[in-house]
């Protein structure tokens, strides 16, 4: 379950698209909890009975069924895969539904404690009990005999998973997951009183467009105070946490945990030094064409030297972008863009809005960020978000509309559980995601803006991608440290991160700041809760932003092709599916030069 986040630059730690789970709702009103049965359920069990329930006496025997059952043919097998296939998509739905409500629910304490109880009891159940199943399946002499497109990467998904499991780290995952928590928790926690309000560090981060400078100044060092008073406290849950892992990898017989995150990441296409080779491509292209972007903000903002507190403002002091008035405008104006890039989309969008699967607004009691999450039987989307009327909401619904249309597309393949959603390669996934949120940019003139304010928008979106590069490549490059050097002190990992960061960093200055700079890294979430998921960002805003260019020279076809490779799901490798999108499969030095040189020319284009 991973919440993700993307974004970048100063003061913007904390991003907010997604990458993971999901489920929805029909109907939901505060209180009523999760109506799961207002869901059209199209597609019917043919293995689970109607009433079978989510808990461990009920859902064990379903595992007892299925290690028990005896498996003569490949036709056997095949039956076999469907039944847990069903199965397992139950167990997601279900878990998704608890996750959904306990984030759009945070003070519902029925809600958290269901979901507590999920990963607390249930989950590491579940965990050794699918591991039964997993080892059942690579005992069986079938196995080579199913056919091959729908399942050769399913078959070494699992085979790797046999490969890395060791039984006591189950109990070391339960001990990550509950420090997990006292992460998000200290993070929840902080506040600043501003302006008269107690505000989230998130909820401060809109002072750093306001135009006046002093304003901003002050709003980052407080909310950067208030960050490094629990420094200490979230430095010893990472130590406890790099502790943990470094053990988990050493326990399933590799040197160092990086090793084995990769594959358990099932990262077959790729090896380390594929990243440290996008690390270096990062620094020789991207980084000075952000350091470009800099300068010329700093010339328009005219001060002498950029401070963190500047790199998000306006640098033509213009107001902020406000490209709706509420939800439903929101939705009435993403309808049209969707309506412009393609009529199947645009179709799955109004099924969204009609089954009610779009929880958009902020409120009070809702969890921060935004991500999507499939329904795993019902093989719908579900949209959670926090809008507030700007410019990065739009990005957001669009980029969540990119996973959204991914579930719609495999659905209509009625593909089954290990060739869906909850098995695509994230480095894919999120090329789905980031494409349509780069290229709906292409259609905001005459929707959400002018002419002028969808070249602005156009402009930060383009800005901030080649920003996302050099922090993917910052936050990536920090994590093989990390863990290859597992015995280092705090005082050598804040060394490591001022080193990395300097490294990839643009030309904001930190003088008299190097404290902060030194703690910067402890409000990237994904380096507590998702070790070493961040290179996936850098590979699919790579195809994403081939994507972008496809459709630049000929929507049509980039459209169609886009789509023809979300079909697959998980049934191809990563790069067929970047084949299957016209696109050419890397993110390194091949690559990263004639992606500079659109960006570039790009932002020159949205900047007249
Ligand atoms: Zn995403």
């Amino acid at each position: 379950m991973t919440e993700t986040s993307r974004k970048i630059g100063s003061g913007q730690f904390y991003f907010s698209r997604r990458i993971s789970i999901a489920i929805p709702s029909r109907i939901w009103r505060p209180g009523m909890g999760f109506n799961y049965t207002g869901l059209p359920h199209e597609f019917k069990r043919n293995y689970l009975p109607p009433a079978v329930t989510f808990d461990w006496p009920d859902v064990s025997k379903f595992y007892d069924e299925l290690s028990g059952r005896p498996i003569g043919s490949v036709s056997d097998l095949e039956k076999w895969l469907l039944d847990e296939a069903e199965f397992n998509a139950f167990l997601h739905e279900q878990r998704s539904v608890r996750y959904i409500n306990s984030t759009r629910q945070t003070d519902n304490p029925e809600f958290t404690k269901a979901y507590e109880d999920y990963t607390e009891h249930l989950e590491p159940k579940i965990k050794l009990a699918d591991f039964e199943l997993l080892k059942k399946y690579a005992s069986s002499p079938h196995r080579s005999l199913l056919p091959r497109a729908s399942h050769t990467l399913d078959d070494k998904r699992r085979l790797n998973a046999v490969r890395v499991f060791r039984e006591q780290n189950v109990e070391l995952e339960k001990q990550e997951s509950s420090l997990s928590q006292t992460y998000l928790r200290t993070m929840g926690a902080m506040t600043v009183n501003f302006r008269g309000q107690d505000r989230t560090l998130q909820q401060m981060s809109k002072f750093y467009e306001e135009p006046d400078r002093a304003v901003r100044e002050q709003a980052w060092r407080l909310t950067d105070s208030r960050a490094l008073a629990d420094s200490t406290k979230l430095d010893e849950i990472y130590t406890k946490m790099v502790k943990l892992r470094d053990a988990e990898g050493r326990n399933a017989g590799f040197d160092n945990y990086r090793d084995y995150i990769f594959v358990r990441k099932d990262r077959f296409d790729y090896t380390p030094d594929d990243c440290i080779a996008f690390h270096k491509a990062v620094e020789d292209n991207m980084v000075p064409l952000s350091r470009e972007i800099d300068r010329l903000r700093r010339e328009k903002l005219g001060v002498e030297e950029l401070r963190p507190w500047d790199m998000r403002v306006d640098p033509d002091s213009g107001p902020p972008l406000s490209p709706f008035e509420d939800a439903s405008g929101l939705v009435a104006k993403a309808k049209q863009v969707v309506g412009q890039v393609d009529g199947q989309l645009s179709g799955f969008f109004e099924r969204m809005v009609s089954l009610d699967l779009l929880d958009l607004e902020s409120r009070k009691g809702k969890a921060p960020g935004g991500y999507q999450e499939e329904l795993a039987e019902a093989k719908l989307p579900f949209i959670f978000m926090n809008a507030a009327r700007r410019d990065d909401d739009v990005r957001t619904l669009l980029h969540e509309c990119g996973h959204s249309f991914h579930t719609f597309l495999m659905r209509e393949q009625g593909l089954p559980y290990y060739n869906d959603g909850a098995n695509l390669p994230l480095e894919f996934a999120e090329v789905a995601s980031i494409s349509m949120e780069i290229i709906s940019g292409e259609h905001y003139a005459g929707t959400f803006y002018n002419e002028a304010d969808a070249r602005r928008s156009n402009f930060e979106e383009a800005t901030a991608n080649v920003k996302l590069f050099t922090w993917v490549a910052t936050v990536d490059a920090f994590q093989h440290w990390v863990y290859t050097h597992p015995e280092h002190t705090t005082e050598e990992r804040a060394q490591a991160w001022v080193k990395t960061f300097s490294r990839f960093s643009g030309l904001e200055g930190y003088d008299g700041l190097e404290w902060s700079r030194a703690f910067r890294w402890q409000r990237q979430l994904h380096l507590f809760e998702v070790p070493f998921y961040y290179i996936e960002y850098g590979i699919a805003l790579t195809g994403a932003l081939g994507v972008w260019t496809r459709y630049r020279r000929n929507r049509g076809d980039a459209i169609e092709a886009y789509k023809g490779a979300l079909s697959l799901g998980a049934t191809r490798s990563l790069p067929d599916l970047f084949a299957a999108a016209g696109l050419r499969w890397g993110f390194g030095p091949a690559e990263m030069p004639g992606l500079a040189g659109e960006l570039r020319a790009a932002i020159r284009e949205y900047s007249n």
